[in-house]
């Protein structure tokens, strides 16, 4: 069963890019208008509120700086007995930011995390592996599979409750097939399994897809995430204060979700700002209540196309490079996580290597990586002549033995999560009383 809300446009319902504008303007007088309730934009627009595109386009952009300054209700536009949820960010760019929405947000936030090409439905039992606490993307990917009838496993990822030993006992036992989580989320799982004595490409055969967000992916890891699991690995891309912003077609592209919001790409560099291109990406959500954003800059650093994708879907692709898309000097050269992470994952599948860490040295690249003990030699010397062509300075590799970069017991280990007791018998250490887990 699939609920979609028909006044929320819907994929196939635009053929042209002219058509999506002509389904952007016609929301964004309504959206505008929901901002001037906001205190922050009444107070911004001053006695000249914009109503149309280019009014918006006349607006600053809303800085993360301007989310933190009106923490925690200064973007408020509808009575707080209309908010259905509250939620901060992560926090990975400095203090964290509010974000609030509606039930009908819910809807539209919901819809546009359940646009996976592989489909959700009530077949389906779907582990949530992301944060519940404060943050969006447990909720979002929850609320997006209750919608299409999924049984929904909520296994927060920062919960002391659901330690790696038993995120494996789920996925084995209830025949999980559909995972959301971060990509790095579904390496650990892959070490945990094994440490469980079970295969990641044999032992979970109900497995359909893993669903990947909230940080950077190299083509590389991701091949490598689904040659693990044998499962294709679908990537999914936003953020606490607007949502999944875009998802993948099954040509592998991501796509902005423009029949809901508008992207601008702003180079920080000229201060050009356009509709593709490189720079950082720019959003005015357009289906938003409580808290309406225009020209909101994620500060992340993308490269936006309009060229048309196969799919056929009509929305702008985006590559997300992230806000570590810079990297770090070494001698002459630059060094980039992705980069490093391509590198470390083009290493045959045979080595086993799951885990790395490397430094960026005033005069050398240092990376540690985890293997076997059979495979230390071998992964060590490939990585060192790949990372030095590469980049043509010294580098220093040092294959780690398992569970040197993540802990055994962080795989295994069980925790002790139980309800409070003040009341211990005489052979029970009462150490653990109140301070439950
Ligand atoms: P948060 O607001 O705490 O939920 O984190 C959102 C941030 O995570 C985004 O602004 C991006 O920097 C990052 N992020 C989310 N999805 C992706 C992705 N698919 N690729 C790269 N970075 C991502
Ligand atoms: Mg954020
Ligand atoms: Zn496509």
């Amino acid at each position: 069963m699939t609920i979609l809300d028909r006044s929320l446009p819907q994929l196939g319902d635009w053929k042209t890019e002219e058509d999506l504008l002509i389904l952007q303007n016609a929301q964004l007088g309504t959206m505008l208008g929901w901002a001037e309730a906001s205190p922050f934009y009444r107070r911004r627009f001053a006695d000249r509120p914009p109503t149309d595109r280019s009014g918006l386009l006349a607006q600053p952009f809303t800085t993360k700086q301007d989310l933190r300054d009106q923490y925690p209700f200064g973007l408020l536009a509808v009575d707080r007995r209309e908010l259905a949820t509250y939620h901060e960010s992560s926090g990975t760019a400095g203090r964290p930011t509010a974000s609030y929405y509606t039930d009908a947000d819910w809807v539209d936030l919901a819809e546009r995390y359940a646009r996976k090409w592989i489909g959700i439905s009530a077949e389906d039992t779907f582990l949530v592996r992301t944060p519940y606490a404060l943050m969006i993307t447990g909720h979002l990917a929850h609320a997006a599979a209750r919608l299409h009838g999924a049984t929904v496993v909520p296994g927060d990822n920062r919960s002391l409750a659901m330690p790696y030993s038993r995120v494996i006992r789920v996925l084995h036992d209830l025949g999980v097939t559909l995972t959301w989580s971060m990509p790095t989320e579904t390496l650990l799982w892959a070490a945990a399994a094994r440490a469980a004595g079970h295969r990641p490409g044999t032992d979970f055969p109900a497995l359909r897809a893993l669903f990947v967000g909230g940080e950077p992916l190299s083509a590389a890891r991701r091949a490598r995430i689904s040659e693990l699991w044998g499962v294709p690995v679908i990537e999914e891309y936003g953020s606490t204060e607007t949502g999944s912003l875009a998802g993948e077609c099954p040509n592998g592209r991501m796509h902005l979700w423009a029949d809901r919001a508008v992207f601008e790409v702003y180079d920080p560099t000229t201060g050009e700002v356009g509709t593709s291109g490189r720079g950082q990406l720019v959003v005015t959500p357009l289906y938003r209540r409580a808290m309406p954003l225009l020209r909101y800059n994620l500060e992340d650093e993308v490269e936006v196309s309009d060229a048309p994708c196969e799919c056929g879907w009509v929305l702008p692709t985006v590559r997300v490079l992230g806000r570590s898309a810079f990297g770090y000097p070494v001698g002459d050269a630059r060094v980039t996580q992705q980069r490093v992470e391509e590198l470390v994952y083009g290493l045959p599948i045979e080595y086993e290597v799951l885990f790395w860490r490397a430094r960026a040295e005033t005069d050398r690249l240092r990376v540690e990586i985890e293997a076997p003990d059979e495979h230390r030699s071998a992964a060590r010397s490939a990585l060192t002549a790949a990372a030095e062509a590469e980049y043509g300075v010294p580098v220093e590799v040092t294959a780690v033995p398992l569970g040197t970069l993540v802990p055994q017991h962080v795989l295994t280990g069980v925790h002790d999560v139980v309800k409070p007791r003040g009341l211990f018998g005489a052979d029970e250490d009462w150490d653990k009383a109140l301070l439950y887990y």
